[in-house]
């Protein structure tokens, strides 16, 4: 099963990719933290990607998509592959026109998009409160997920850092470029029959849980 997360930034979809992983076996894929591996260990579309991604702009399409395709190819190479969680691409219309294409042509294809979606004047408060891990990602936030220790992640003990693109101007240039490009998806899978809005303003617990009912309905 391969699923597309789509919400804003803040909106949840990276703590709800790991509950869907543990929940369903499958394997995230969050492009925002594949770009930023590649941006730590310095590769050549590290250095490429770098400028775009301090910005807060969206790397472009090429660099995002090759990266993509070879992290699918390596997971469904992997015995026992269940499916992947996409959480940050496709982000425009013509990075999923390409996701299709390529899945089709691998005989595969997209099952689910979850949508969740949270008021915008939610979503400042919830990125300025929100740390990462440095190890894996896993992402809390001081006041509404905070870790057991500060600064410490409860998963694999690393160190919790703040991203730098979530400083308040960087935020509002993201948040811009959801509501103006990749709000635009939403239309696309509704059309395919794929789509299931969520309602992300809510407890974590609650969110997964209507998450798994409405994927267990598209099974
Ligand atoms: P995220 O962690 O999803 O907020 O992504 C962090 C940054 O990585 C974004 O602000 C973009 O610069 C870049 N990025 C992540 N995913 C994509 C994508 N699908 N297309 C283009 N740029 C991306």
């Amino acid at each position: 099963m391969n699923i597309i997360m789509i919400g804003a930034q803040g909106s949840g979809k990276g703590t709800q990719a790991e509950a869907l992983e543990r929940a369903l076996g499958l394997k995230p894929c969050s492009s925002g933290d594949l770009l930023r591996e590649h941006i730590a260990k310095g590769t050549e579309l590290g250095l490429k990607a770098k400028p775009y991604v301090e910005r807060g702009d969206l790397v472009p399409d090429e660099l995002v998509i090759g990266m993509i395709l070879d992290f699918l190819r390596a997971s469904q190479a992997q015995p026992g592959a269940r499916g992947v969680i996409l959480d940050g691409f496709p982000r425009n219309i013509p990075q999923a026109e390409k996701l299709d294409a390529e899945l089709a042509a691998a005989g595969q294809r997209i099952d689910a998009v979850i949508s969740l979606e949270v008021p915008r004047e939610l979503l400042q408060g919830r990125l300025s409160g929100r740390w990462v891990c440095r190890a894996q990602g896993h992402v809390y936030n001081a006041q509404t997920n905070p870790p057991r220790v500060a600064g410490v992640c409860d998963v694999d003990g690393s160190e919790l850092y703040q991203r730098s693109d979530d400083t308040p101007e960087k935020i509002e240039r993201r948040l811009d470029i959801f509501f103006r490009e990749t709000v635009k998806l939403l239309d696309y899978y509704e059309r395919q029959g794929k789509l299931t809005r969520i309602n992300g303003a809510r407890p974590i617990d609650e969110v997964t849980r209507d998450m798994l009912a409405a994927l267990g309905a598209r099974r």
